[in-house]
């Protein structure tokens, strides 16, 4: 039997909150482990590329007061604070990266150009990708699912604080039950908030497999990209 990979491309999507720490925004030593295990991913042979959330920093909706469009402006800025972050890591592991965004950052980002991310992917870069839609009143979720399909990438792997979905939200429930695979239809139906429903609407009218795994395991993202640990919608 082949060890090999069954997916050749795939959209990490690393949620903010797993990037910092209680002693500040961002984490160096999250940082370092992230690249580590992108490194790891790139060593299995899959194309990545890495849509950072913002939420260590700040989220449209956390900041009420503000006209909502600064608010997730100011949400999608924070993902560009991660991405300098994760390149410099990435660089310390010896690992290319291509850096674009979807808001303007002349100097730290080169503007969103599908064609140009598939090429550095086949390069063996990791492509990272900041500002999300570059829209408001969505999340980062939404932006991973919409680059994969553009990437035309096998899945989408979110990265998050909990090992998978649950029947309720297991930092609030102790009594939250696993849930290891279910469709994107009982996803949306059961109203579930792990992932972003407009993000599993999308993957869903594009049968686009997304897999919710613990980020902070060493070994995870690889074993979500073979389908060996968290759980899978679709
Ligand atoms: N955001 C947005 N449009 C996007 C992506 C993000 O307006 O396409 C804003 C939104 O306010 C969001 C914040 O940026 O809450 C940070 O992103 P997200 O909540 O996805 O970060 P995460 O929770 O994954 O760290």
């Amino acid at each position: 039997m082949s060890s090999e990979p069954t997916v050749r491309r795939a959209v990490l999507k690393l949620s903010g909150e797993v990037l910092g720490s209680k002693s500040g925004p961002l984490d160096e030593g999250a940082l370092i482990f992230f690249a580590k295990e992108i490194a790891a991913a790139r060593d299995a042979r899959v194309e990545l590329a890495v849509v950072p959330g913002g939420g260590n920093v700040a989220r449209g909706t956390a900041l009420p007061h503000l006209p909502p469009y600064a608010g997730h402006t100011i949400g999608m800025l924070s993902t560009l604070i991660n991405i300098v972050g994760l390149r410099e890591a990435l660089a310390r592991e010896g690992v290319p990266t291509l850096v674009q965004s979807a808001l303007p950052c002349p100097g730290v980002a080169d503007m969103i150009d599908v064609w140009a991310g598939r090429e550095a992917l086949a390069a063996g870069k990791v492509l990272l990708l900041a500002g999300g839609t570059g829209s408001p009143f969505v999340t980062t979720d939404t932006a991973a699912v919409i680059r994969a399909l553009a990437l035309e990438a096998q899945r989408v792997v979110k990265g998050s604080k909990v090992d998978g979905v649950y029947d309720a939200d297991p930092m609030k429930n102790s009594d939250a039950r696993p849930i290891p695979q279910l469709s994107h239809q009982d996803y949306l139906h059961r109203e579930l908030k792990v992932m972003d429903a407009a993000a599993v609407a999308i993957a869903a009218d594009h049968a686009l497999p997304l897999v919710v795994f613990e980020a902070a395991r060493p070994g995870a993202l690889v074993e979500a990209l073979l389908d060996r640990t968290g759980s899978r919608i679709g």
